[in-house]
């Protein structure tokens, strides 16, 4: 739950870029690590289940409480390296406009 707390605490709300081909101009935290085009593609190829990316959280706490009470330790670890990654990506994009493809960020997370 600290972790959970400490993740909102660091990002804070964000505006969503228009580099990543994305409508939304107020953008949640949940938002950019599940909603945002980019990041479902790149969720849905690690094979995140779609209850998880089509269910409707208003906060990013339930998104991941509900995602953590249905994985395991390990499962858990590797979605958050995902996260990490598709963020890492994400930045990259928007700060250095170099751009992964979805399948590039998932293999870089697969391989840690
Ligand atoms: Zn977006």
């Amino acid at each position: 739950m600290a972790l959970i707390v400490f993740i909102g605490e660091l990002f804070g709300n964000l505006k969503c870029s228009p580099r990543l081909r994305c409508k939304n101009n107020e953008e949640s935290l949940i938002h950019a690590l599940k909603e945002c085009p980019k990041v479902r593609e790149i969720l849905t190829i690690g094979g995140l289940n779609n209850r998880f990316l089509d269910g409707s959280y208003g906060r990013r706490i339930d998104w991941m409480e509900d995602i953590l009470h249905k994985l395991d330790s390990k499962a858990t670890a590797d979605f958050f390296t995902l996260l990490w990654n598709c963020w890492n990506s994400r930045n990259m994009l928007v700060f250095q406009k170099k751009e992964d493809l979805a399948r590039m960020v998932w293999e870089m997370a697969h391989s840690q």
